[in-house]
């Protein structure tokens, strides 16, 4: 007979704890009731751009580890468009975009938010655009907008209202002559580095 599984305490620092309890206050959301499917990270579309460091699921798994360095350092949470793609997916029914939305007020909260790392971290996922799609696509666009103005919200309404009326594309598409823009790009790299 085996062993009877042995319960794991996580112990979690004051300020992880109060991470904890701030984003599951401001979304309203229970992360514990997230068992790792990965429908939310299979439907994302800027998971697909590969600008993300870490998935929607990991950011999720994180938050509940009250892992505040990890998810507050990472790019995931200033590139999410909000378009609410996961959300619609969850199958235990966890606002996965409200979780990632209070984990970025938390971090603009405690001043956590680097204008310049921001910019990077926006020219980055455009450059990791064009070289996987061959192009930017609308929602990258969008994207791109948030991360230049650090307006999170201002643009999800007429985002969303876009989306709708089929005005924006949820999923990148590739052009052909993607293989000429990724050695154009290597070129561009090599010489920079120069
Ligand atoms: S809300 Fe953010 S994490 Fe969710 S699918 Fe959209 S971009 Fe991805
Ligand atoms: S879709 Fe929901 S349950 Fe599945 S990994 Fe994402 S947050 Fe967890």
């Amino acid at each position: 007979m085996s062993a009877p599984a042995k319960r794991i305490e996580l112990k979690l620092t004051g300020e992880q704890q109060k991470f904890l309890t701030e984003v599951k206050q401001i979304s309203g959301q229970n992360a514990n009731l997230c068992y790792q499917c990965k429908k939310c990270t299979a439907g994302c579309p800027v998971a697909r751009t590969g600008a993300m460091d870490l998935t929607p699921t990991q950011v999720i798994h994180a938050i509940r580890l009250g892992q505040i360095d990890l998810v507050l350092n990472s790019h995931t949470i200033w590139v999410c468009a909000s378009c609410e793609t996961c959300t619609t997916r969850c199958p235990q029914g966890v606002d996965i975009a409200k979780v990632i939305d209070a984990a970025r007020n938390y971090a603009k909260a405690i001043g956590r938010v680097d204008a310049e790392k921001s910019i990077d971290i926006f020219f980055n996922a455009f450059m990791k655009s064009i070289e996987r799609n061959g192009r930017l696509y609308e929602l990258g666009l969008a994207l791109g907008i948030k991360m230049k103005t650090l307006e999170f919200t201002k643009d999800m309404e007429l985002g969303r209202e876009m989306f709708f009326k089929g005005k924006l594309k949820i999923f990148p598409h590739k052009t052909k002559n993607i293989k000429e823009i990724k050695e154009m790009l290597k070129k561009v790299r090599e010489l920079e580095s120069k």
